[in-house]
């Protein structure tokens, strides 16, 4: 029999965008009981993509990378009952920069009337992060301050708007004119441009010298030490990535200064369980459908192009989501 070959990006080695390689590889299939095989329509780029291709998180290679996606299933293995072929699905932790994605069925969510294979790739992972980060990390109340880094990016748009829908003040940084008029736009009420404002004394201006009930920071090494000072006295501190590269070693009494509690969350063991992912994502796709959310794609790269996708996305040039179409 002949192996069924497809177009995909994938690593033999960890470094920059240059590591990253299209070319043709055998197609996945189906191995396992909870295996779906779906033929890919578009691919969400994420932030986590280039810690996998830089070495930062740990995958055996050689490997595709990607972990988000939403196409049309191929197939199913015998253990799977919610899918069937030819169902329009989004899935999330398999690789995903290729034309086909062999994804367990527990990440497997059917498209709900109204969301395409765009939105739905655009929004599950950060859409995700954003709506747990406001449920369970630190739930989010009426009149909270919160400080939200990057808040022009994926992640940020998104916690920005959730913030706002749970009725609080939300303060936003970014680096750029532009970004602060799509953080503005997408409800922040302040916004702090961080390449030249100091976000401390601007933080202290706005809360009136109390600081933030919360402080989201997906930024990492660079915003660690500004957020622990802009949280106010018992105030929280989530710490949920490394774009700026990993938040240094710390000492924990640090945090009895303002007795602070400090969390750092991965999205993945908020879905442990096939239930929690479907209960999420349907609370999640139910706010895109009715439009209380806005998602916003920055570009739609092709496959081919993922490397410059991975070197918009760290040259800090993107707002909102970065996509790849197979
Ligand atoms: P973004 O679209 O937010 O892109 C990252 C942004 O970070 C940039 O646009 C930039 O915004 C800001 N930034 C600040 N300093 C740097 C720097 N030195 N290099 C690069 N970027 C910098 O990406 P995502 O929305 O995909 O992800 C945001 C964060 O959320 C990432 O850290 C990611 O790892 C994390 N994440 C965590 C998850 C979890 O489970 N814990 C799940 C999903 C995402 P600006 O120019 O305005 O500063």
């Amino acid at each position: 029999m002949t192996t069924k070959l497809m177009k995909a990006v994938h690593i033999t080695r960890t470094g920059g965008p240059e590591v990253l390689e299209y070319s043709e590889i055998p197609r996945p299939g189906i191995t396992g009981l909870d295996d779906v095989l779906i033929k890919n329509f578009a691919i969400g780029v994420n932030y986590i993509d280039t810690y996998h291709r830089s070495g930062l998180y740990k995958l055996n290679l050689p490997t595709v990378i990607g972990r988000e996606g939403a196409g049309i299933v191929e197939s199913v293995g015998e253990g799977v009952k919610d899918v069937c072929p030819g169902d329009h699905v989004v899935f999330l932790g398999a690789p995903s920069y290729a034309e086909y994605t062999t994804a367990n069925a527990k990440y497997v969510a059917k498209l709900p009337v109204g969301i395409d294979f765009k939105i739905a790739a655009a929004s599950l992972l950060q859409g995700l992060t954003a709506w747990t980060l406001v449920t369970q990390s630190y739930a989010v109340q009426t009149n909270d301050w919160v400080l939200i880094h990057a808040a022009a990016g994926g992640v940020g748009l998104l916690l920005t708007q959730l913030s706002r829908k749970r009725g609080a003040n939300v303060i936003g940084t970014v680096s750029t004119s532009e970004k602060a008029e799509i953080a503005k736009a997408a409800g922040a009420d302040h916004i702090i441009n961080y390449s030249h404002q100091n976000v401390i004394e601007e933080v202290q201006r706005i809360t009136n010298k109390h600081g933030v009930h919360v402080v989201y920071d997906g930024v990492g090494a660079n915003t660690w030490e500004t957020s622990l000072a802009c949280a106010r006295r018992l105030g929280s501190v989530i710490s949920f990535g490394n774009a700026s590269g990993p938040v240094p070693p710390f000492t924990i009494s640090r945090l009895a200064e303002k007795n602070l509690k400090l969390m750092r969350p991965t999205l993945f063991n908020y879905l442990t369980t096939k239930e929690e992912f479907q209960k999420h994502t349907a609370q999640f796709l139910e706010m895109v459908i009715e439009e209380s959310l806005e998602i916003k794609i920055w570009k739609t790269y092709k496959l081919s192009e993922a490397k410059q996708a991975h070197i918009d996305l760290e040259g800090r040039k993107t707002f909102g989501k970065l996509l790849l179409e197979p």
